[in-house]
Parts: C-alpha cells; structure tokens; sequence
C-alpha cells in the first residue's frame, strides 16, 4: 500500500468490536440501542487489529445526543425510525468522504465537485491505479484536505484502515471493461462484487453511515422492447459486469437493512466526459489518431444507446442524495435520447477535423460489439426526474463534448 499522503490520525483499522461501539457511540446512544444480530459476537474482520487508543475524532454526539455536524437534529429526532436516514441525509453530515475508485474517470471528476463544498473536511481518495491515474488529480490532489491512498480495495485492512474517521462512501472502484470477462471470466466478481463485500464490511467496522454507488444498466439483461424503470424485473444480467453490479446492489441493500447503513445505487447509462477511460468514444479518437484512413467498428453500427455527459451525472448524484428518504433507494440515470455506435463514428471523424467520407468504416459484424453487450438500451427515467433533474445535454451533445475533451488531452500530452 502507497500513502501519497495521510492526515488521519491513526495508522493501523479498528476492530470489529470498536467499530460496534463507535456504531453505538455515534449513531444509537441514548435510545437507539441495536444490538448486533448474533449479540456481541461481532464476525471478525480479516486483516483488523485490536485496537487500545482512542479512535479518530468523528461526529460524536454531545450528551443529550446532539450530532456535531449537524446540532438542531439530534434532539428531536432520537427515537425516530427514520433517525438513520435523516441523520444521513443532513448534508452537513457528508464531511469527511472516502472515494473508492477517486483517481478514474468519473471518481476524479466527483472528487473535483465535493472539494467546491466548503463543508468537506477530508476527502479519502483510494484507488491502485489499475485504470485511473495521478494525474487526473492534478487539480485537486494537492487540496490540503484531500489524501490520496494508493491501495486495493480486495485487501480488507487497508480498506478498513483507510476509511477510519469517514461518514460517506462513495463506492466506485470496479472493473470498468466488460469485454474483459471473455478472457477473465472471474475478473467482474473480484474486481466487482468481492470489492463491495470489502467495502461494506470496512464500512460496518468504522462505522460508516451512507454508501452511494454507481451501477449500471448491465443490471437489467436485454429487452430492447421496453424502457427499463428501477423497478423492471426480473434482472436477467447478460454479462458478469452487469451479475457483478446486481450482486453488489443486492449486497448493499441488506447491509444496509441488516447494519443501518443508507445506500443510494445509480444505474447510469454510457457515462462521456473529459477524462475518459475507456468506452466507443474513447476507442475510436485514439484510433483515429494513429489512422484516419479507416476505423474498425464493433459489431455493425446499429447498436443503439443513451451517453450521459459525467456533469450531468454528477448532478444526479448529488440531487437524490439531498432528497431521497428511503434507507435504499435506486435511480437510473440516461438522456432521453439514443445514439447508434455508426452515428458515434460520424461524430469522431468529423469533430477530429477529417472529412466525412475518407474514413473507411471496417464493421466487425453482428447484432453487439462483444459478449455480453446489450446493443440496444433504453431507461426509463421518470424516479430521478421527479426530484427536479434533468440532462443538461442530448447524447450527441455529450459525446460531441467528450469527443472534443479527448482530442485536447491527447494533443496536450
Ligand atoms: P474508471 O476505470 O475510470 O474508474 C475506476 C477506478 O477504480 C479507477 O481509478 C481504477 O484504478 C480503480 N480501481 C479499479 N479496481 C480497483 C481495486 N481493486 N482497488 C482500488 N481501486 C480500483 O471507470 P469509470 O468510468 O470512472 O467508472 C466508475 C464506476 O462507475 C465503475 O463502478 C463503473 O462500473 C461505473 N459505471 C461507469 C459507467 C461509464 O460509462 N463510465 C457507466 C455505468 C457505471
């Protein structure tokens, strides 16, 4: 593990019984007393130390119960059972975040928006660099409140280590390829599903309240005759990215009834901005580069799908975060209009300066790009909309951005 730099005030995590009581010190005092399901028999968690000191400053309660960050809520709303939620909610209870997945393309832009709020202390960036990197960060990193943990999230320690002092997670560390899963067929449920299982434990052990997360549409299978709403069932996968990312929502949905946690899941369609990793748009203005004579196209061109600019993400994010109410909660996230992958190819030669027509279209043929690709999608985004959001940008509009974002990051490298 490589600590670029740390503030945190210890060096090794709590147990699992310290962060029980840390659970009950910050959260449960005086009436809100839980008890764990198998009585003080916490499970133990893998890699944790017992601790003897203190534990990191947090939001204690004073003695009538009162939560530091956020004083006028505590009295009146102990003994509530949406205490959980609303104690959750309060944004001035989001100070100290750990972002897992902060150093990749939407986890860098995310940790840019949190740093516009005064009210953040301490953003824990933790990432192994598998496809974000450093200098995506360039702008914030050196934010004194920000503290960048190069580590993996499938070492339960560092995790848990990591994450000491937090009141938010923002979980977005996964593998972002799904095509990878036809060589690597475990690879989605161990740089997927096994890394939430760490998180959400890392979470129980500190005592970490809200878990926001970014899925995918990969939850909802194929059927291209219906617009997918969050409550479409039943959730046929097609692909291990998409098992993994139903696994994981599954997973934080019973942590969250099972430790009191509150989760929010966002099933975001093809997220485009500055700062992508990877995706047709990212595929093709590199191709592009290296040969504007010809472009190979995966699949046929007609697969047809929603591209959501990462800003517009970003303010869904942070939109039912403010306003939801329910202990878990799941929004989609997508334009209202589609693109094809040809139309994508169009936009690449021609926002790349080439002339439409003297780029050789090479189609690797059939209905999808890969195995596991679900070639036409449509969301239904009406739950997210009636919080008051709507995309700022058309899909064309965003890839066109994108596109144009990508082009400027190459020439300047
Ligand atoms: P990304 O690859 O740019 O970001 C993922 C980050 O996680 C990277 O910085 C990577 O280094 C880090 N990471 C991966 N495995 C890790 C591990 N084992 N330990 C620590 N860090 C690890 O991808 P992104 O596009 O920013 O996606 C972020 C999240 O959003 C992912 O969960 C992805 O599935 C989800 N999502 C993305 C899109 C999209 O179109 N980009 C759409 C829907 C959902």
């Amino acid at each position: 593990m490589v600590r670029f730099r740390w503030r945190g005030e210890r060096s090794s995590p709590p147990s699992a019984d310290e962060g029980t009581r840390r659970y009950m010190r910050e959260f449960c005092e005086p009436q809100d007393v839980r008890p764990w399901p198998s009585g003080n028999g916490v499970p133990a968690v893998p890699g944790s130390s017992r601790q003897t000191h203190a534990g990191p400053s947090g939001p204690n309660p004073d003695r009538l119960g009162r939560h530091r960050c956020c004083p006028d809520v505590g009295l009146t709303l102990f003994g509530s059972p949406a205490l959980s939620v609303v104690l959750a909610n309060f944004p001035h209870a989001c100070k100290r975040v750990f972002v897992s997945g902060g150093a990749g393309f939407i986890g860098s832009h995310l940790v840019a928006s949190l740093l516009k709020d005064v009210g953040i202390e301490r953003v824990v960036i933790f990432d192994n660099f598998s496809s974000g990197q450093l200098s995506y960060l360039k702008d914030t990193a050196n934010d004194s409140r920000v503290e960048v943990i190069k580590a993996d999230l499938k070492e339960l320690s560092a995790v848990t280590s990591a994450m000491a002092g937090c009141d938010t997670v923002f979980h977005l560390a996964a593998n972002p390829d799904i095509a990878k899963a036809v060589t690597q067929p475990e690879i989605d449920f161990w740089e997927g599903t096994y890394l939430t299982q760490n998180v959400l434990e890392a979470m129980r052990a500190n005592g970490v309240r809200k878990i926001i997360y970014t899925s995918g549409s990969g939850v909802y299978g194929e059927n291209p005759a219906v617009a997918f709403a969050e409550d479409y069932g039943p959730c046929i996968p097609i692909s291990t990215y998409g098992a993994s990312k139903l696994a994981c929502e599954g997973l934080i949905a019973s942590y969250c009834h099972m430790f009191e946690l509150v989760g929010r899941a966002f099933r975001f369609a093809n997220v485009v901005g500055p700062r992508q990793t990877h995706g047709v748009g990212f595929d093709f203005v590199r191709r592009l580069k290296a040969d504007p004579t010809r472009l190979r196209i995966l699949g046929d061109g007609t697969q047809k799908k929603s591209y959501i600019h990462v800003e517009d993400v970003l303010a869904a994010i942070r939109l039912a975060d403010e306003r939801a109410t329910s202990i878990y909660d799941v929004f989609n996230v997508a334009t209202d209009d589609y693109i094809t992958v040809a139309e994508i190819a169009d936009l690449a030669v021609k926002v790349s300066g080439l002339t439409p027509g003297e780029t050789k279209y090479e189609f690797t043929g059939g209905d999808r790009g890969w195995k596991g690709d679900v070639p036409v999608v449509r969301f239904d985004c009406s739950k997210i909309k009636a919080l008051g959001w709507k995309a700022k940008r058309t899909s064309a509009e965003a890839v066109t951005d994108a596109i144009k974002a990508m082009l400027k990051e190459i020439n300047d490298a």
